[in-house]
């Protein structure tokens, strides 16, 4: 089947871990679990730590064990006040990169739609996605989970055959790849779910060319 879309995670995986932005939204995550369940900074950590082991993320946790005390907006909110723009600037490199894929762009995100453009605009690439599919657009049915990629395909009008996924988790890949998507990791050695590694998101444009000739589809962006 033709490729259609090429799906991107977004945080630490359209910018690089090592810039520091997710340790501050961590932060902000074991503040807000500190505030609203009453609990110690380490507990609060430990809890953390806990729900994304058990549930894929924090949100997810909060969801399933506390959801008569979770405002999901005001936590939304609060996680990701964080001042993005001292964390990221425009980055030609990847701009450039993402120019070279002949495929319709998808940011796939288990954060919001806010939180989203304001990474995509600080690196300078937001106009090169045609859609955020958001938590909100996922019913609050975040990654791993298979009913959020399932809810992916709906939304995009796409067969998983049709899709490219590009994220910095394993365990963000595996669901996608029972839907049949061709799956890339950034940063991570190969395992099950996985189709392909790359030790850079730059790497990610001449892959998927790649992958676009063995389809017979070819590309003029050589
Ligand atoms: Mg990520």
């Amino acid at each position: 089947m033709p490729f259609t879309h090429a799906v991107f995670d977004l945080d630490e995986t359209l910018y690089p871990t090592e810039v520091g932005l997710m340790q501050d939204v961590g932060r902000r995550i074991t503040e807000w679990l500190q505030r609203h369940l009453g609990l110690e900074a380490t507990e609060a950590s430990r809890i953390r730590e806990l729900y994304v082991r058990l549930y894929g993320t924090t949100l997810g946790g909060l969801l399933a064990e506390h959801s008569d005390r979770v405002d999901v907006e005001d936590y939304l909110a609060f996680v990701h006040d964080v001042p993005v723009e001292d964390y990221l600037r425009p980055d030609p490199a990847l701009r450039a990169m993402l120019e070279t894929i002949p495929l319709r762009r998808v940011v796939f995100t288990n954060s919001t739609s806010e939180h989203a453009l304001r990474v995509l605009n600080a690196l300078g690439i937001a106009d090169l996605f045609e859609r955020i599919v958001d938590i909100r657009a996922l019913n609050f049915i975040h990654k791993p989970r298979l009913e959020a990629y399932q809810r992916l395909l709906t939304l995009l009008g796409a067969r998983g055959p049709a899709c490219i996924l590009v994220d910095d988790r394993p365990v963000n890949l595996q669901p996608a790849k029972r839907l049949g998507m061709t799956t890339i990791l950034l940063n991570g050695p190969s395992q099950d779910g996985v189709d392909f590694t790359v030790g850079s998101i730059l790497e990610v444009g001449p892959l998927v060319r790649q992958l676009l000739r063995r389809d017979g589809l070819g590309t003029t962006a050589e």
